[in-house]
């Protein structure tokens, strides 16, 4: 049977760099722009033949910039795309976009061309921090931007938007997520600044202008709070969406679903192996027309990490996770992790509903330590369950075997191995 696969193309480029991105995006580098559309178009023709057995419902165009790098150029991608890509008629297709990038015209062609979601960079309704941040927009140019992709025919729109900036208060972030629940989307991404090394507001990190990490925790549960009350449920740590509206792409990411990356620095996970490509976008374009490697690191991933990934990553979402599930992939014993998991409700952090786990907003804060005990409570209970003088494979069957409730002898039979 055929499987579901999203399809992400990443666009390297933007009009200037913002002060606090550490993404790989490049400015100033426009003259690349033509080569590396040859090598995207090149990749995409020649990857082709394997996504036989694949259909695509989500294509996701992420940066960077999309909207920078000019719609002409995304929509002979899309079409590219839909002559190769087994495109499903009803996919979710999304491009990322800034204000300060995209006009009417761009948003009405796009439309046409089969672009349905849209994710636009608004960060905030300050138009003094935005331009602390280095954005290009204000906020009325953010207004308009979706006011013109409403008129253009999107049903579909998000919105990404920042909290803990410099100098930062909480009655500031609470305007602005009034003024962005205002706008009607149907999708909003609340991110918490983190300055990364590699980003100008680096030199600020332990500034006083910076919002302390109880200031950030406040601004979250805030807006986790705010956007309920205007009728965003959250769906992950940072996204909040209209009942229906949940990114069909990012939920690729925390399932664990496949999805096959175009481009430098793009990530893939298809096959059971997960790799990136360099970020490198003159060396990626180079390589991909003269059949050099492009794949910076690449590994197959074990039923074990998968099983470890899905708790990473499913924890990430109010979905949560299950112990059946958990099982499904990797038989182990899940009895301390739920323990682990029963302390954690009795802290607030977590909730169990419909035998299924996952983290209150208290406990989204806190799930970098939160998943990471879970881990290691997991492979601590893996550990225990191979012993040393067993083959793995014997000690993988052991696990199965004890899962599925086995008899005495049956346990007998399987020591003799
Ligand atoms: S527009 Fe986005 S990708 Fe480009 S520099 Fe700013 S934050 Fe980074």
């Amino acid at each position: 049977m055929d499987k579901n696969l999203g399809i992400y193309i990443h666009i390297p480029f933007c009009a200037g760099k913002c002060a606090y991105c550490d993404f790989y995006s490049l400015a100033g580098h426009e003259k690349l722009m033509p080569a590396y559309q040859h090598a995207l178009l090149y990749h995409i023709r020649e990857y082709a033949p394997q996504l036989d057995g694949y259909l695509t419902d989500s294509v996701y165009f992420g940066g960077g910039t999309p909207s920078y790098y000019g719609c002409d150029r995304l929509i002979s991608i899309f079409n590219t795309l839909k002559k190769h890509g087994h495109i499903l008629l009803d996919a979710e297709v999304t491009a990322e976009v800034n204000p300060d990038s995209i006009t009417k015209a761009d948003l009405i062609r796009m439309h046409r061309a089969g672009f349905n979601r849209l994710s636009i960079g608004v960060q905030s309704a300050n138009d003094a921090l935005l331009k602390s941040l280095g954005r290009r927009h204000d906020f009325a140019a953010a207004e308009e931007t979706v006011r013109n992709a409403r008129e253009a025919g999107f049903r579909n729109i998000s919105i990404d938007l920042i909290y803990g900036l410099p100098s930062q208060s909480r009655d500031d972030w609470a305007d602005t997520l009034n003024k962005a629940a205002a706008l009607k989307t149907e999708h909003i991404s609340c991110y918490g600044l983190k300055i990364e090394e590699g980003s100008q507001l680096y030199i600020y990190k332990d500034s006083p202008f910076m919002p302390d990490d109880d200031t950030q925790a406040d601004m979250y549960l805030y807006a986790v709070e705010t956007l309920s009350r205007f009728g965003f449920k959250q769906y992950e740590i940072s996204n909040f969406a209209r009942r229906g509206y949940e990114s069909r792409h990012n939920m690729k990411y925390w399932s664990g679903d496949e999805y096959l990356g175009f481009g430098a620095a793009s990530h893939s996970y298809i096959g059971g192996v997960r790799y990136n490509y360099i970020a490198d976008l003159e060396k990626y374009s180079e390589n991909v027309l003269s059949g050099k490697n492009i794949v910076d690191l690449g590994e197959e991933i074990s039923d074990f990490e998968k099983a470890s990934e899905y708790l990473m990553l499913r924890l990430r979402t109010t979905k949560g996770i299950s112990e059946k599930e958990y099982t499904d992939i990797y038989p182990c014993s899940m009895e301390k992790t739920i323990n682990l998991l029963r302390h954690y409700e009795s802290q607030g952090w977590a909730t169990l509903s419909d035998g299924r786990w996952s983290f209150t907003p208290t406990g989204f804060l806190l799930s970098n330590t939160l998943i990471g005990e879970i881990l290691e409570t997991q492979t601590k209970q893996r550990s225990e369950m191979i012993k040393p003088w067993e083959k793995p494979e014997a000690a993988v069957l052991r696990s199965q075997l004890t899962l599925f409730d086995i008899k005495p002898q049956e346990v007998q039979m399987f020591k003799g191995i």
